[in-house]
């Protein structure tokens, strides 16, 4: 079996992976929150955690693992954009509205990951279907002593978990000094977060012991990975940015509420994407979604390369010159790859590569030795592993079909001429041209034969005749 090797960020070490139990390894990943649509960062962790799933069920079987992300559908963003289509005058009540929001960012979030290739998880539950567990969790928190009630809020108390801030790596004092954080009356504890606070009225809001309220958003996570993974799983992922406050508040959650177990064994992390060397932020500019570049025309099989040309753990630049380098490869391998058949196992290589803490930017030099080597069929059955290739290559990468007849009527007459005349230069003139199209011309005494290379433009063709 493949030894997989992954930086787990608890431990700061490259670990040998091996599952709580290989007959269901499972894996949960921080989704999105669903008020608007997706951008281009957001896509990093997708892709990222999609590698590895697609790794995992290699390895495991298809059958044997089980892949969660949830989405968030609690949140003020949602709840904003429904009231103001109330006060528009849409008609509904305000909770089918922010249903109806959240509804639209899921399908959306689905058709822009599906562009990219990512396997759909294996379950994708909503905070709002949860809400129960929530509840109950938070209930045994406040049982067990780490947590307290106050002012309609329930609040975590980190004072009751020596172990906290283990992820990050940070102290209480530490995080205190260096966080933003809520200095709030009713905390005992500057660093103590939410489990639960009140509703207004004109919100949505959940009957509990601590009146009608609202989980807080850490909770969510730890509930619906309990209820759908158990106490203890092999992997928890999500972007850096979440390591603080929101995984160590995850981590204390679950093994307070469940101290027979230990939650995540492995923790992966995610560094951030950024565009042409700055972060990606609506005041500089270069803010885009998924659906942007989609939209321009850019095929989703291009971002997913040159996403994978980039180290999880190191931040990513997306360029334009990444992109247009990444379409050409892209064309490439395809006019190769569609001369191969079927499925079939991926190059032992490259799986190697991602097993070896996801390399992928190896795994991309081990395709271009494939194609080097012409190795059709491996590098067809390599690229669909990698989702790279659906059953055909993609419409765009696709040389047109193009009847070449006429060309090759003239060639053939061309060429007699120049042997009666001895004058050549008409017969290379023309050859020259159709090799500026990007057509592969293929003269023997017999025949001559004319091929569209991957760089074919008809347009070039025009006026040659
Ligand atoms: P959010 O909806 O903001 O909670 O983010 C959803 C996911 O996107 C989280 O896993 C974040 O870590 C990730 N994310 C957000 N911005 C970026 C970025 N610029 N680069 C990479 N990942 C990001
Ligand atoms: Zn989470």
């Amino acid at each position: 079996m493949v030894e997989i090797k992954l930086t787990n960020t608890k431990t700061r070490r490259k670990e040998v992976f091996e599952p709580i139990d290989a007959s269901n390894v499972r894996m949960y990943v921080c989704g999105p929150t669903v008020y608007d649509r997706a951008h281009l960062g957001n896509a990093r962790p997708v892709v990222v955690f999609d590698v590895l799933y697609r790794l995992l069920r290699h390895v495991y079987g298809a059958d044997h693992v089980t892949y969660v992300r949830n989405f968030t559908d609690v949140d003020d963003r949602i709840n904003e954009t429904a009231q103001q289509r109330k006060a528009a005058g849409e008609p509904g009540a305000l909770e089918e509205l922010i249903r109806a929001r959240s509804d639209e960012t899921i399908a959306w979030y689905h058709a822009d990951m599906d562009a990219l290739a990512a396997l759909r998880p294996d379950s994708e539950p909503r905070a709002t279907e949860f809400i129960a567990q929530m509840v109950a969790m938070i209930e045994d928190l406040v049982a067990r002593g780490h947590a307290y009630a106050a002012q309609g809020h329930v609040l975590f108390a980190v004072d009751s978990y020596p172990a906290y801030g283990g992820l990050s790596g940070r102290s209480v004092d530490d995080m205190i000094a260096g966080a933003r954080v809520e200095v709030a009356p009713y905390k005992r504890n500057p660093m103590d977060f939410v489990l639960w606070k009140p509703s207004s009225s004109d919100l949505p809001g959940w009957d509990s012991p601590w009146g009608r309220g609202r989980p807080g958003w850490h909770i969510e996570c730890s509930a619906m990975s309990f209820a759908l993974l158990g106490a203890s799983f092999d992997i928890h992922g999500g972007g850096n940015d979440l390591m603080f406050p929101h995984h160590e508040n995850e981590i204390a959650q679950s093994c307070c509420a469940h101290p027979e177990a230990d939650f995540a064994h492995t923790w992966l992390h995610n560094e951030m994407l950024q565009v042409e060397g700055k972060k990606m932020s609506k005041s500089l500019g270069n803010f885009f979604t998924v659906r942007d570049l989609l939209d321009q025309g850019v095929p989703g099989e291009v971002i997913r390369l040159v996403f994978l040309g980039t180290h999880y753990r190191k931040p990513m630049d997306w360029t334009e010159k990444k992109r247009i380098e990444a379409e050409a490869t892209l064309r490439k391998w395809y006019a190769q790859a569609i001369q191969g058949v079927g499925r079939g196992d991926p190059y032992i290589g490259v799986v190697d590569a991602l097993a070896d803490d996801l390399n992928t930017a190896g795994a991309i030099a081990e395709l271009h030795q494939l194609s080097l080597a012409n190795d059709v069929a491996t590098l067809r059955h390599t690229l669909q592993f990698l989702g790279l290739m659906e059953d055909e290559a993609p419409e765009w990468a696709v040389p047109k079909s193009f009847d070449f007849m006429d060309y090759v009527d003239a060639l053939k007459t061309l060429r007699a001429e120049a042997l009666e005349t001895k004058n050549f230069a008409k017969l290379d003139s023309f050859r020259s041209s159709l090799k500026a199209a990007g057509v592969e011309v293929q003269m023997t005494k017999e025949n001559v034969d004319l091929l569209a290379t991957p760089d074919f433009d008809p347009a070039k063709l025009e006026g040659l005749l």
